[in-house]
C-alpha cells in the first residue's frame, strides 16, 4: 500500500459493525500485520480493554476518554516502542462517542497521513433521535472508503432498519432524553424509517 488509508464502518446498532471490524482484524492477523485496537471508555457494554461483538468473539484494545482523543498517538508511540515496529493497522471502536470538537478528526488525519498506515474506525451514524452523531458526519468526510450496514427492523422485518429506536421501559424515548445514556436501564432495538418512533420531535 502506497499512501494511508482510512476505512469507515458505519451503520445503525445491531448491524454487525464490531463484527466486521474484528472480521477485517482477524485477516490482519493471518497476514501476519501487527494491529492496535482504540475505544472510548465511554463505551461499558465491551468491558474495559477489550471490544466484544454481539456473537462473543472480542480483542483486546486501548480505552482513551473521550475528551483526549491525542492519547491515541500517546500510546501508539509506547506501544510501537514495546514492539519494535510500528503498526500497520489502528482500528477505533464506537468512534461515534468522540465528540465532533474533539480532535478526533486531526488525530486520524495524522495517523493516515503516514505512508503506511491503514485505520479502520467503526461506529453509528445516528444517534436515538436519528441525528447524525458526534464526529462521525466528519469522518465519512475524510473517509477513502465506506460501508455503510443496515439491521432487520424489530417490528416489521424490513432490512433496511437504519435507526437506532430508543426504548424507556419498552416505550420509545422522548426527542429530549440525553444523547448518550450507556449503562442505563434503557434499551435498543434496530428500527426501518417506517418503524422508528421519537415522540417530541419538533417540527422542522
Ligand atoms: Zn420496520
Amino acid at each position: 500500500m502506497n499512501s494511508g488509508h482510512l476505512e469507515v464502518v458505519t451503520g445503525t446498532m445491531f448491524s454487525g459493525k464490531t463484527d466486521e471490524l474484528l472480521r477485517r482484524l482477524r485477516r490482519v492477523r493471518i497476514g501476519g500485520q501487527p494491529f492496535i485496537i482504540f475505544k472510548p471508555t465511554v463505551d461499558t457494554r465491551s468491558g474495559k480493554n477489550r471490544i466484544k461483538s454481539y456473537d462473543g468473539s472480542e480483542l483486546e484494545a486501548h480505552d482513551v476518554s473521550v475528551t483526549r482523543p491525542k492519547d491515541i498517538l500517546t500510546i501508539l508511540a509506547r506501544e510501537e516502542r514495546k514492539l519494535g515496529i510500528p503498526f500497520k493497522v489502528i482500528a477505533i471502536d464506537e468512534v461515534q462517542f468522540f465528540p465532533r470538537e474533539s480532535a478526533i478528526r486531526q488525530v486520524i488525519t495524522a495517523l493516515v497521513s503516514d505512508k503506511s498506515r491503514r485505520v479502520i474506525a467503526a461506529g453509528l451514524d445516528r444517534d436515538f433521535r436519528g441525528e447524525p452523531f458526534g464526529a462521525m458526519p466528519d469522518l465519512l468526510a475524510i473517509a477513502d472508503e465506506i460501508t455503510k450496514l443496515t439491521a432487520v427492523c424489530k417490528l416489521c422485518g424490513s432490512h433496511q432498519a437504519c435507526f437506532p429506536q430508543r426504548l424507556i421501559n419498552g416505550k420509545p424515548a422522548s426527542y429530549r432524553s440525553p444523547q448518550i445514556l450507556v449503562g442505563s436501564d434503557e434499551s435498543y432495538e434496530a428500527r426501518c424509517r417506517n418503524c422508528f418512533v421519537l415522540p417530541g420531535k419538533p417540527k422542522v
